[in-house]
């Protein structure tokens, strides 16, 4: 918890920007999260830097997020210093093919500013409720693609507040993953290489992405999409459908009807419910299928 003088002088040094006791449920797509001691949302580089120095000479542990659609946050909430990477590092750039964004521009701006400038490539993106850093970090992508394929560049800062430049070949990208993950670097911007293509046939494919979408997932609830990863050759959704997960329910969290690898929030579910729901589902697939499912959500925080 920070003492009231240590709260003052970060207070100062970010005008505007920094909240205490921030209930990280406000940040979060499941809707669930307890307080972050110290919440601060950087409006440029320059405030980044100035957290993160008063971090380290603070001692503070640091969590950086990004839209918060992959992220469980536990009910005791997160010590230390939580850095939300949001509208102020989100300026997008577009030249020729290639569109540099800021890490916390919305992936639904960068799919509708490459629609409008007639760049095709990022189609896949579509309906993924993320920023561009957080899609860099886990790679995220859809209907065979990824986020890896287009990026080419991305600038990172690291924890003494330098910044860095980082081919795209240079960041492992791999299944829901990438070097950057577990890392202290922190995804300042990146760029993406598309192709040329007619406006009309990007919003139709998009449209047709988030049609499919909206009938394959429970868009309804509070969720942070997939749950489990994909195990080698099959779904996971898949395996806890056959294994008969669909409605399972602990507390107000529940394995979707909709689509069994995502878990809802039907209310005022806990983390805890989340992780205890989590178990019994691997449990059931495990029992079933001899197939231990990891999870893709990024879990954060204390009990
Ligand atoms: C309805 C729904 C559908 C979804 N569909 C898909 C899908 O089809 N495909 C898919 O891949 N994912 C999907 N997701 C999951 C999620 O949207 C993606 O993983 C997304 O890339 C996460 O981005 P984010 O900004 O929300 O990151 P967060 O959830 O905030 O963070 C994810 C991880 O990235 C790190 N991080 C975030 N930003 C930065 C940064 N700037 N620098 C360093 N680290 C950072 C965090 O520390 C954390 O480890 C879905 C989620 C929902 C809710």
């Amino acid at each position: 918890m920070p003492d009231s003088e240590l709260a003052r002088q970060l207070a100062d040094l970010l005008p505007g920007r920094v909240r205490f006791h921030e209930p990280m449920k406000l940040h979060t797509t499941w809707r669930i999260g307890g307080p972050a001691d110290i919440f601060v949302e950087p409006q440029g580089v320059d405030d980044l830097a100035r957290a993160l120095a008063f971090a380290r000479r603070e001692n503070l542990p640091v969590a950086v997020i990004g839209g918060g659609s992959n992220l469980l946050v536990k009910d005791g909430g997160i010590r230390g210093l939580v850095i939300k990477i949001g509208e102020g590092l989100a300026q997008l750039e577009i030249l020729g093919a290639r569109i540099s964004a800021g890490a916390g521009a919305k992936l639904a701006r960068l799919t509708r500013a490459a629609k409008e400038a007639g760049i095709g490539g990022c189609e896949f993106l579509a309906g993924i409720p993320g920023t561009v850093g957080g899609a860099v970090i886990m790679n995220a992508g859809a209907y065979g693609k990824a986020t890896g394929d287009i990026c080419t560049a991305v600038k990172l800062m690291d924890e003494a507040g330098r910044l860095a430049e980082r081919s795209g070949a240079a960041l492992g990208f791999g299944y829901r993953t990438s070097s950057l993950k577990g890392s202290k670097l922190i995804v300042v911007e990146a760029s993406f290489q598309g192709v040329f293509r007619e406006p009309q046939a990007i919003e139709a494919e998009m449209k047709g992405i988030l049609e499919k979408r909206k009938q394959t997932q429970p868009l309804g609830h509070p969720s942070a999409g997939s749950v489990f990863k994909n195990p080698p050759g099959t779904s996971a959704g898949f395996l806890i459908e056959q294994a008969g997960g669909k409605g399972m329910r602990v507390g107000d969290a529940a394995v979707s009807h909709v689509h069994a690898n995502f878990i809802v929030n039907l209310g005022r579910a806990a983390a805890r419910d989340v992780l205890e729901l989590m178990e019994r589902v691997k449990m059931l697939v495990w029992q079933k299928y001899a197939v231990e499912l990891e999870p893709e959500v990024q879990i954060l925080g204390e009990d």
